[in-house]
């Protein structure tokens, strides 16, 4: 399974809205089949670094790598085509707090939607695959109804069927069970506990402390646009070295 060149690797990577530097120095490498857990404080800039991850985000400076495409930034460089962009983006889903399924699409139709237009993949076959993806997380038998007759919880669940169906070599999670009622994040944390354990390479963004704990590999604390700690899931979260993540983490209990 372990392979020596990690999967994803970034390297010095800066990012400033304005005049507001959001990214510092942030140095980071997911091996082939980690799972990242990236925790800090709201504005610590969780959600713009997994964004730099698919370039949704443009960085100001330093180097990504996903998989064997890799992009450099800053001076010198020249900012990426629409081609090479759209192959980068490609080996990565992202599922968001908000789930982002398109309203005027039955469950099956969102599924199918990047397979058709992106892959131009025949409807038949894309909607076989699309089948697949559902009932991957358990939501086979809802294919056929509107997206606003899910619960928050079957809604992210598409959401990440959609993502898989495009078959990415890596899963970003920015918040996913943040907008769910309570009693429906557990169903939502069992499928990326499932893809976790299946070998999918994975970066979350969460506050579920306990779940990052149990599940990720490795766990990030980043604060002020920099990374503060980064160890073994478990070990950090336990008995973290650094007194600021000991206090975000006094919050959680
Ligand atoms: P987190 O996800 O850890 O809460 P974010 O990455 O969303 O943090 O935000 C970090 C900081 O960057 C915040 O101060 C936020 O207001 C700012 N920020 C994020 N995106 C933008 C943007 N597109 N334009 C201007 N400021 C932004
Ligand atoms: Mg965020």
């Amino acid at each position: 399974m372990t392979s020596s060149t990690p999967m994803i690797e970034v390297t010095q990577l800066r990012k400033s809205f304005g005049k507001l530097d959001v990214l510092k120095d942030i140095n980071l490498s997911v091996e082939h089949g980690g799972v990242v857990a990236l925790i800090g404080p709201s504005g610590s800039g969780k959600s713009t670094l997994l964004r730099c991850l698919n370039l949704l985000v443009q960085p100001d400076d330093g180097s990504i790598r996903v998989g064997e495409k890799s992009f450099r930034f800053g001076q010198g460089t020249t900012a990426p085509g629409s081609r090479s962009l759209a192959a980068f983006r490609a080996q990565t889903g992202m599922v968001f707090q908000n789930f982002n399924l398109f309203p005027h699409m039955n469950v099956i139709e969102n599924v199918m939607e990047a397979l058709v237009q992106v892959r131009r993949m025949p409807k038949a076959k894309a909607r076989d695959l699309a089948m697949a993806q559902l009932q991957r997380v358990g939501l086979d038998d809802r294919a056929q109804q509107g997206t606003e007759t899910l619960s928050g919880g079957q809604k992210q669940r598409v959401a990440i069927a959609r993502a898989l169906a495009m078959e990415p070599r890596v899963m970003l999670f920015d918040e996913a069970t943040s907008a769910l009622d309570p009693e429906l994040v557990g169903e939502v944390l069992q499928i990326m506990q499932k893809l976790a354990s299946g070998g999918m390479t994975m970066v979350i963004v969460t506050h579920e402390i306990a779940f990052a704990r149990d599940v990720a590999d490795r766990v990030i604390f980043m604060r002020d646009g920099y990374v503060v700690e980064e160890g073994p899931a478990r070990e950090t979260i336990d008995n973290p070295a650094m007194e600021a993540t000991r206090s975000f983490l006094s919050h959680f209990h």
